[in-house]
């Protein structure tokens, strides 16, 4: 807070709720903020938690033929086995038929 000091005139700094003294006279001014000591407890930021976006069943459209009805747009996205020395695996579903194939990388 920035105050005067009431006896010189002073201009006095200090931290809002404390007496501030004033560096010219002396004189201990009151802190004259209207903030009480309750008010002055800080209030805890809540963190702004940003929820996680949300699995979408929105896949990427790549450039791949559909076996069964010959479109040649298909959603893919890829997978790892579980056993884990076992190569990607690319899965594709026909954006038309929604017929489902996989492929090895
Ligand atoms: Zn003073
Ligand atoms: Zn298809």
């Amino acid at each position: 807070m920035v105050d005067f000091c009431e006896k010189c005139g002073t201009l006095i700094m200090g931290k809002a709720g404390e007496d501030i003294k004033c560096s010219s006279c002396g004189h201990t001014a009151k802190a004259t903020t209207s903030m009480s000591l309750s008010q002055k407890v800080d209030k805890k930021k809540e963190l702004e938690v940003l929820g996680d976006e949300s699995e979408t069943e929105v896949y990427p459209l790549a450039d791949a033929q559909c076996e069964r009805c010959g479109h040649d747009k298909a959603y893919f996205w890829s997978k790892q086995m579980i056993a884990g020395d076992e190569p990607e695996t690319q899965f594709y579903k026909c954006e038309k038929c929604s017929h489902q194939w996989r492929d090895y990388m």
